[in-house]
């Protein structure tokens, strides 16, 4: 009869994306993704791996600040070297700012205002309330158009250059310049002076 495999080969067995990640976790980066892949110029739905930042081998934790959702292909492409680590970085601290600042909506109609072939949008009076997060943050804005009667019937709704930036350093996977995005967006907490955030 012949034995068992080794007890080495078993053991090799890649461990790094084995280990179970708690659920609750798992769905608060899911939420924190918008179910959506992490990287801005993918953001695909569905079928999301969840990726260490610091491998479990480095010592990584399953915890909120190291995890972030990749579709299986972007996790495919840094696994391969095609996208940084620092990249990664940059991608989940605007994911965390963002979701701190707006609700997941908001985040789409960000995306959607950037996706637009011609630079605006025209609304109804209803439908600029849908951008209203994006309006008050300054991230879009909008104007009121008359129609050739001279009858106010429709708005139009753009990306700010406020807005603009954001989405530009988002996709652009430079921390720096994601930082400098951010700190001008997000709202700061009342006043009391200090930072709490702390340095990585
Ligand atoms: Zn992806």
């Amino acid at each position: 009869m012949t034995s068992a495999l080794p007890k080495r080969a078993k053991k090799r067995a890649s461990p790094v994306e084995r280990k179970r990640i708690p659920i609750n976790i798992k769905t608060q980066i899911l939420t924190e993704a918008g179910y959506r892949c992490a990287v801005p110029t993918c953001r695909e739905l569905l079928l999301l791996d969840l990726h260490h930042i610091y491998q479990v081998s480095e010592n990584g934790k399953d915890e909120l600040a190291n995890l972030v959702a990749l579709c299986p292909t972007c996790h495919a492409y840094y696994h391969r070297g095609h996208i940084s680590r620092e990249s990664i970085f940059a991608y989940k601290s605007i994911l965390v700012a963002i979701n701190r600042a707006f609700d997941l909506e908001s985040i789409d109609r960000l995306m959607f205002l950037e996706s637009l072939a011609k630079d605006f949008l025209i609304v109804s009076g209803d439908g600029v309330l849908h951008f209203d997060r994006l309006i008050a943050a300054g991230l879009a804005s909008f104007a009121p158009k008359s129609n050739n009667r001279g009858l106010l019937v429709t708005y139009s709704v753009n990306l700010s250059p406020k807005g603009k930036m954001l989405i530009q350093a988002w996709k652009s996977g430079d921390h720096l310049k994601i930082k400098h995005a951010v700190t001008r967006t997000v709202p700061r907490p009342n006043s009391g002076g200090k930072s709490p955030r702390g340095r990585h």
